[in-house]
């Protein structure tokens, strides 16, 4: 029963929480802070949030405003340009930004977690994609395929087209795609794809060289920094 009111009043930002305003980011990605941070909805039209407990008790659903407007825009671009596909986020930044469990980054608001999209020959109604946090730990090889059910697979033409949703979108909010994370044996088979292939000619910075912890985990999800234009590095 505590339990119960103890996880319930984890939860209370989130059920009353209201988009408002301008965020402001402080600081980096790897020693910042959020002002005012956006929630993102846990259920749309075609996407979810990935957790509740990440949602509703670590409260690490947020962003700064411009970056929600970004994520918005490029799901309702997918909805033509991907349809039938339901999207998922994963870790964000938490309510007021700062050090969070399992990142070293994702502090200010300007970082976000997206679930590599996957199918089963047509079925893309996977139970991977329901395991909550667990999911940080599911493996890929090489070529995209799901250690444990090699049928299990990435759809890197669908990735391909909603990283060029979220460039399209970010430029229409005053943002820029700062630079993407995915395991490095993964971007040829991302570029090879049709959209990939038009992907790769925007020139995003995909970082190349990663030490092999972050590569080992950047298999399940990619990362995406977004910056403000006029005020890049
Ligand atoms: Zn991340």
């Amino acid at each position: 029963m505590v339990i119960i009111i103890l996880l319930g009043l984890c939860s209370l930002p989130e059920i009353f929480h209201e988009n408002k305003g301008i965020s402001e980011s402080i600081g980096s990605v790897r020693d910042g802070k959020l002002k005012n941070g956006w929630l993102l909805p846990y259920k749309g039209k075609n996407h979810r949030y990935f957790s509740p407990f990440s949602y509703y008790i670590l409260n690490n659903g947020y962003v700064h405003s411009s970056v929600y407007a970004t994520i918005m825009e490029a799901y309702h671009t997918c909805e033509t340009t991907c349809p039938d596909i339901l999207f998922r986020i994963m870790e964000c930044t938490s309510k007021h930004g700062g050090r969070m469990l399992i990142h070293w980054t994702h502090q200010n608001g300007t970082s976000v977690d997206f679930m590599v999209p996957t199918m089963k020959g047509d079925n893309r109604n996977l139970m991977i994609n329901k395991i909550g946090m667990f999911h940080y730990l599911l493996k890929f090889n090489e070529q995209g395929k799901y250690a444990l059910g090699r049928k299990t697979v990435i759809d890197f033409e669908t990735m391909a087209r909603h990283i060029i949703a979220l460039d399209d979108a970010a430029q229409h909010h005053g943002l820029k795609i700062r630079k993407i994370l995915l395991n490095t044996n993964l971007h040829d088979e991302l570029f090879s794809t049709p959209s990939g292939k038009l992907l790769a000619q925007r020139n995003l910075r995909f970082i190349p060289h990663l030490n092999n912890l972050i590569n080992a985990v950047h298999d399940d999800h990619y990362h995406v920094d977004f910056e403000f234009i006029g005020e890049e590095e």
